[in-house]
């Protein structure tokens, strides 16, 4: 059926300078703590923009159910 080999040898690249980095490496996934810093950096600064209001508005659908069972 679907025999793909999963044989490949894993390149890990830092990913701010895409060096080749080592997982031993105490700064992993970056090559140094500089490109770890300047990922940091970038969280910070809100490059990178994952988390969005998804729990706030879980939140909010709770509560509404709330405000129904409160209210006859
Ligand atoms: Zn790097």
């Amino acid at each position: 059926m679907n025999k793909m080999p999963r044989k490949r040898p894993i390149k890990l690249r830092c990913p701010i300078c895409k060096k080749p980095t080592k997982a031993m490496h105490t700064d992993f996934p970056f090559c140094s703590e500089r490109c770890r810093l300047i990922d940091l950096g970038k969280w910070a600064s809100g490059a990178y923009v994952i988390s969005s209001p998804v729990a706030d508005t879980d939140e909010a659908i709770r509560q509404d159910s709330l405000d129904e069972e409160d209210t006859p």
